[in-house]
C-alpha cells in the first residue's frame, strides 16, 4: 500500500519506519531536513511536498506536535489526496479540534480516525504502541491494519474525538497517580523507611500502580524506570504538560470536577517552568522532596 506519512520526529520516525518493514510504500514529508534525512535512511520515499507525498496516497498518516500543525496539514491533505485514502491522525490534540477536522475530512468525502498513542519513543520505534481510535465504525474497520503494524493494540473507543478524549482521561490519571507515587515515597523516606522497603510494600499492597511498579520514580527497584537514568526521557515533564493542558481545557468545556488534575497541572507547570521540562515527568519525585 502507498501512505503518505506527514511528520517524521521523535514518534513519526520510528512509526514510518515500522510501515516500512511491513511492506508499505512510506511516502515521507517533513518540514525538517533531519526528519527528511533520518526518513530515507529508514527506507522512507523522500517527497518535495505535502502534495507530491499525498497525490498518489491510498492512507495518509499524520504525527504533528499540535492541533494548530493537524488544521493547516489537513487544509491540504483534503485537496491533495484521493477520497479513497483513510485519513489516520496519530497526533495529541484537543477534543474539540479532533472533531472539527474529522467533520471537515467526513465533508470532503473521506473516511477518517483520530489514532493518538500510548508508549512514547521507545513503543514506536519497537512497534509496540497501543492506539485509541475515535470514527466510523467502517474508517476504523480500514485504518485498524494499518495502525497494527505500528502497535500492539488498536482500540475503538467511539465516534470522532473518542480517542483524543481516551488520551488525555488516561494521561491526567498518569499524572496524579505519579505525583501521589512521589508523595507517599517522601512521606515514606521521612518517617525512616527504605525506597526498597516501601516498594516492596507497597507495590504489593492496596497503593499498587503502574507508575510505582514499572515506572517507579525512585532509583533501584525497577531498574528500566527513568529514575535509574538521572531522568532521561521516557516521557519528557512538558509533554506531560501538555496533555494536562488539554485536559483542563476539555473539562472547562464540559464542566466537569478535576480538582486533582487541576493541582497535577500546577504542579507540573511549575515543575517546567523550573527548567525541567526535558527532563522525564517522574523527575516529580524531586520537587516533592524538596518541598517546592
Ligand atoms: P516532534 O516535534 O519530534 O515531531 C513532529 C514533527 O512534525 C517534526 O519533525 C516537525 O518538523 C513536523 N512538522 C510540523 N509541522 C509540519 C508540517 N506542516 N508539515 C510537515 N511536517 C511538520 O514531536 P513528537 O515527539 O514526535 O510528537 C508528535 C505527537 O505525538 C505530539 O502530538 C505528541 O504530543 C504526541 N506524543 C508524543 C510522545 C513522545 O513521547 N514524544 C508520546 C505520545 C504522544
Amino acid at each position: 500500500m502507498k501512505i503518505a506519512f506527514i511528520g517524521l520526529g521523535h514518534m513519526g520516525s520510528g512509526m514510518a519506519a515500522n510501515l516500512v518493514s511491513a511492506g508499505h510504500t512510506v511516502q515521507a514529508f517533513d518540514l525538517s531536513e533531519a526528519a527528511m534525512t533520518q526518513a530515507v535512511a529508514d527506507g522512507c520515499v523522500a517527497a518535495t511536498s505535502l502534495s507530491q507525498a499525498c497525490a498518489d496516497a491510498e492512507a495518509v498518516v499524520t504525527m504533528l506536535p499540535a492541533g494548530h500543525h493537524v488544521v493547516s496539514v489537513y487544509a491540504q491533505v483534503f485537496v491533495h489526496a484521493p477520497t479513497a485514502a483513510i485519513l489516520m491522525d496519530c497526533s495529541t490534540i484537543d477534543v474539540e479540534t479532533a472533531r472539527q477536522v474529522a467533520a471537515q475530512a467526513s465533508a470532503a468525502g473521506f473516511d477518517m480516525v483520530d489514532a493518538p498513542v500510548s508508549g512514547g519513543v521507545a513503543g514506536a520505534a519497537a512497534g509496540t504502541l497501543t492506539f485509541m481510535c475515535g470514527g466510523t465504525q467502517a474508517a476504523f474497520n480500514r485504518a485498524e491494519p494499518i495502525l497494527a503494524r505500528m502497535g500492539k493494540a488498536v482500540i475503538h473507543a467511539g465516534d470522532a474525538g473518542a480517542g483524543q478524549a481516551a488520551k488525555i482521561c488516561n494521561n491526567m490519571l498518569l499524572a496524579i497517580t505519579m505525583i501521589g507515587t512521589c508523595e507517599a515515597f517522601a512521606l515514606a523516606e521521612k518517617l525512616g523507611l527504605k525506597d526498597q522497603t516501601f516498594f516492596d510494600i507497597a507495590s504489593k499492597a492496596s497503593g499498587q500502580s503502574w507508575s510505582m511498579t514499572s515506572y517507579c520514580p525512585v532509583p533501584g527497584p525497577v531498574p528500566t524506570s527513568p529514575a535509574n537514568k538521572d531522568y532521561q526521557p521516557g516521557f519528557a515533564a512538558a509533554l506531560m504538560l501538555k496533555d494536562l493542558t488539554l485536559a483542563m481545557q476539555a473539562a472547562g468545556q464540559t464542566a466537569a470536577d478535576t480538582p486533582l488534575g487541576a493541582k497535577a497541572h500546577a504542579l507540573y507547570e511549575a515543575l517546567c517552568s523550573q527548567g525541567h521540562a526535558a527532563q522525564d515527568f517522574s523527575y516529580m519525585m524531586e520537587r516533592i522532596r524538596r518541598g517546592a
